[in-house]
């Protein structure tokens, strides 16, 4: 079959692959434990989906604007200013089909042919694609693995070109858990800013955070604003209220960039779901619940992280992995595991699911096949099951 060249180097989400392989091996009777899937294990609370089903049966069942209903659009940008510690205008919030869509927006809106969008690695398994969707050219560019590869404004300067248009950076990190201090974040807004390059900061695990200072992550918003040149943050509902399947995700950039991305949704997909943007209201609208309900995940996320790494470090001291400082998962090279008949972590990870049931993302996925991706949003009892089924394979037991 002949496709168009939009699509020529379009790949399938490795991550969503995964976790659908591993649920068709359980649906077929195989004793699985997915630790694939990069989603919480939760429901999503009592008081966001009663309101959607009130919603619905009240008649909120219509179009809705194509960049979202107007409450929710103001809710997002009341919860965004409070956080900033200035008044954010509304119309720069673009309400999205789940933060990808609002990734897909940005990337389809500002980069095209000849454009090069450094994309910090290990990378979320679809920046790349979506750079590449729009036919500009990715850049994977990686951080020293010391700092949890996150990039400076040196590592940037080398790998930027004339051609440089676009940064597209994640923290709290998926797949590395790594997070970036406010005066890292700062730093790297300077440089983009005096260079003209977006920032695009994907914050979709900002309320999962394991620092002791504060609630959540630090993000753009807290980066001073003389510091910050153009740029476009995206966030959503999935992560922080358990939301994944609703598809609510958002955008805040300035109200002119925000516009066409609401023509472009206009002409692509209307508006998200309109009973989903009517349970996100409720996320973003009833602080008080959400905040209780976030609180309690978060609590849940670190109780996870604690039981990871120590077991880990019990069970397979040999083990590099990257402390997780926020996010689910757990980054762990396993190169030195590699042997005639696996050569690289695709191999290492279908061999592992093969011999004990346990699903992983090889790191191939995220850029670089020496490492493999843990997700510990599945509960305690299946986190410890999966590292006692890996040690024996792992310490050649
Ligand atoms: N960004 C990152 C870093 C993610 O891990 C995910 C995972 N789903 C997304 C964006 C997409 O989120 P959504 O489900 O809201 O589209
Ligand atoms: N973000 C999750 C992950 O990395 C969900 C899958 C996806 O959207 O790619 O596993």
């Amino acid at each position: 079959m002949r496709y168009s060249t939009n699509i020529e180097k379009l790949h399938p989400s490795a991550t969503i692959a995964m976790s659908t392989l591993a649920k068709r091996l359980a649906e077929e009777g195989r004793d699985i434990i997915n630790l694939s899937a990069g989603e919480p294990d939760f429901d999503t609370p009592v008081f966001i989906a009663d309101a959607a089903v009130k919603g619905i049966r009240d008649g909120q069942t219509k179009y809705t604007p194509p960049p979202g209903l107007t409450p929710l659009r103001k809710a997002i940008a009341a919860r965004l200013s409070q956080r900033a510690g200035r008044t954010l205008d509304w119309k720069g919030v673009v309400v999205t089909a789940g933060a990808k869509q609002a990734l897909f927006n940005a990337t389809f809106c500002l980069f095209g042919p000849g454009d090069e969008v450094v994309v910090a690695s290990p990378y979320w398994t679809s920046y790349p694609d979506l750079v590449n969707i729009a036919r500009a050219t990715p850049v994977c560019v990686f951080g020293d693995e010391s700092r949890g590869f996150k990039l400076t404004p040196a590592a940037l300067e080398s790998a930027a070109t004339s051609r440089t248009r676009g940064l597209i950076l994640n923290t709290p990190s998926n797949p590395t858990g790594a997070v970036y201090t406010l005066e890292e974040l700062t730093a790297i807004a300077e440089w983009a800013r005096d260079r003209g390059v977006w920032i695009l900061c994907d914050e979709i695990y900002r309320n999962i955070y394991y620092g002791d200072d504060r609630a959540a992550a630090p993000g753009l918003l807290d980066v001073p604003v003389d510091s910050l040149g153009d740029f476009v943050l995206v966030d959503g509902a999935s992560k922080s209220y358990a939301m994944t399947g609703w598809r609510v995700g958002f955008s805040y950039c300035a109200p002119e960039v925000a516009a066409k991305f609401g023509d472009l949704q206009s002409q692509i997909t209307s508006n998200t779901s309109t009973p989903s943007q009517v349970a996100a209201l409720e996320a973003f609208g009833n602080v008080s619940a959400a905040e209780a309900s976030v609180a309690e995940m978060a609590a849940a996320f670190r109780r996870r992280r604690d039981l990871v790494t120590r077991r880990m470090d019990e069970l397979m001291p040999g083990i590099t992995y990257i402390e997780p400082q926020g996010a689910f998962y757990l980054y762990f090279r396993v190169d030195q595991l590699f042997d005639g008949d696996v050569k690289d972590s695709t191999a290492w990870c279908s061999r592992l699911l093969e011999q004990t049931g346990v699903a992983l993302v090889p790191g191939g996925a995220f850029g670089d096949e020496r490492w493999a991706r843990m997700s510990f949003a599945a509960s305690e009892e299946a986190i410890e099951e999966a590292l006692r089924r890996m040690a024996p394979l792992v310490n050649g037991d």
